[in-house]
């Protein structure tokens, strides 16, 4: 899905926390605040909804 030296580097917009990759739903979790970021063709797409 993701190398491993992407994932260290991507982290959370919102907290800053290192994000967890779900391999079933294809998306990154981050662990501290549960937003879920989309995978795209191994592109992760890290943005926030505005509310
Ligand atoms: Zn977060």
């Amino acid at each position: 899905m993701l190398s491993n030296d992407l994932l260290k580097i991507l982290t959370c917009p919102v907290c800053k926390e290192t994000l967890q990759p779900d391999e079933v739903k294809h998306v990154l979790q981050c662990q501290l605040c549960g937003l879920e970021f989309p995978v795209k063709d191994g592109i992760p797409i890290l943005l926030v909804d505005d509310v």
